[in-house]
C-alpha cells in the first residue's frame, strides 16, 4: 500500500513537471516556430519577408505614434510597420496585396467602413492574406473633433462593424482617426471599448499627389531620419500602389525589418441601434439605403448579431489560444 503511494505521488511529480515544462516551453516553441515560419515561409528571392510579430494587448487600450501621442509601438532600431488607410478600391487594394504578397510582407489595413461594404471581395483577400484590419470610421469624416462625441462613436463603432461584416470575420481592435485628429474624450472612449489608437511615425505624404519616385524617396529620408516607425501609406492613391514593390525592395537592401502588428483580442461589438437610429440618415442622401436587399439599419443588427455569434463560439473552444491564431 505504502509503496504504490508513494509511487503514485512520484507520478503525480512527474506530471506537474511535465505540464509546467510545457507551459514554459510552449510559448517559446510558438515563437521560435512563428519567427522561423516568418523567415522561411517566403520562397521568392530578396524578398522583405516579416521578421516579427508584435501583438499589441489592447486590453488597456494603446496610443501609438509620434505624430499625435507621446508613445509609439515598442520597435527595435531599423524595424517598420508599414499601414494603409482609407481603402479598399479595388483596383489600387488588389496592386497593394500583390506587391506585399510578392515580398511575403503582412501591413495593417485601417479600413473605411463603407468603402469595405462596396468591395466585400477586396476585404477578404486581405484577411485571407494574413493581413492585419483595423478600421478608420464609417464614411471618413475629415475631423471627428467638429461632431457630436456620440456622432464620433458611432462613426467608430458603425465603420467597425462594416469591416468586420464585409471582411466576414472578427477584425483587430486597431483604429486610427481620420486626418489624425484625435480628441481627448474620444481617446477615452477608445481606451474603455479596448481598443488600440494608432498614429504614425513616418507620414510620406502620398495624399498630396506625389509620384511613386517621391513617394519612395520621401519614406527613405524620413526612415533614415527617425531609425525605425510605422508607416502610413494610403490604399486608395494609384502611385502608392505603382510605389510599393519598389519601395519594398528598397527597404529591404537597406536592412530595414518588417513588423507585422496583431491585437491581443478581436474588436468587441456593442449594439449601436440607438446611435444608428439617431445618425443613420444624416450623412446619406438616401437614409433606407438598400445593400443586397437589406437596410443599412437590418444590416447593423444583422452584423451585430453574426459577430457576437461567432465571437462567442470562438471564445467557448478556447479562451487560452489566440483568436487570430484559428483563422
Ligand atoms: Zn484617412
Amino acid at each position: 500500500m505504502y509503496r504504490s503511494v508513494a509511487a503514485f505521488s512520484q507520478l503525480m511529480k512527474l506530471l506537474c513537471l511535465i505540464v509546467l515544462i510545457s507551459f514554459i516551453f510552449q510559448p517559446i516553441g510558438r515563437a521560435i516556430a512563428a519567427s522561423a515560419a516568418a523567415n522561411n515561409a517566403c520562397k521568392h528571392k530578396g524578398a522583405l519577408g516579416v521578421s516579427r510579430v508584435l501583438e499589441i494587448d489592447v486590453s488597456q487600450g494603446g496610443q501609438f505614434g509620434r505624430a499625435q501621442f507621446d508613445n509609439t509601438l515598442p520597435l527595435n532600431p531599423g524595424e517598420v510597420v508599414l499601414t494603409f488607410d482609407d481603402g479598399p478600391l479595388p483596383h489600387v487594394t488588389n496592386k497593394i496585396l500583390r506587391a506585399l504578397a510578392r515580398h511575403c510582407a503582412k501591413a495593417t489595413f485601417f479600413a473605411v467602413g463603407k468603402m469595405a461594404l462596396d468591395a466585400p471581395d477586396v476585404m477578404k483577400r486581405i484577411a485571407a492574406a494574413g493581413h492585419s484590419i483595423g478600421t478608420h470610421t464609417h464614411s471618413h469624416p475629415r475631423d471627428l473633433r467638429h461632431h457630436y462625441n456620440d456622432y464620433s462613436r458611432y462613426q467608430i463603432e458603425r465603420g467597425f462593424l462594416e469591416v468586420a461584416s464585409s471582411a466576414g470575420r472578427p477584425i483587430s481592435a486597431f483604429f486610427r482617426y481620420p486626418g489624425l485628429h484625435d480628441e481627448p474624450k474620444l481617446n477615452d472612449y477608445l481606451t474603455q471599448r479596448k481598443i488600440a489608437n494608432f498614429s504614425v511615425d513616418i507620414i510620406p505624404g502620398d495624399t498630396d499627389g506625389l509620384s511613386p519616385a517621391r513617394i519612395i524617396s520621401r519614406t527613405l529620408s524620413q526612415l533614415k531620419r527617425r531609425g525605425k516607425g510605422i508607416i502610413l501609406l494610403h490604399d486608395i492613391k494609384p502611385a502608392t500602389a505603382r510605389a510599393m514593390p519598389r519601395l519594398l525592395a528598397a527597404l529591404k537592401a537597406r536592412g530595414y525589418k518588417l513588423v507585422h502588428i496583431t491585437s491581443s483580442q478581436p474588436f468587441r461589438p456593442v449594439a449601436i441601434e440607438k446611435l444608428a437610429t439617431k445618425y443613420g440618415g444624416l450623412h446619406h442622401k438616401n437614409p433606407k439605403t438598400i445593400i443586397g436587399g437589406k437596410s443599412y439599419r437590418q444590416l447593423y443588427a444583422e452584423v451585430d448579431r453574426k459577430i457576437r455569434a461567432r465571437q462567442r463560439k470562438l471564445f467557448r473552444v478556447s479562451k487560452r489560444k489566440k483568436w487570430h491564431k484559428r483563422r
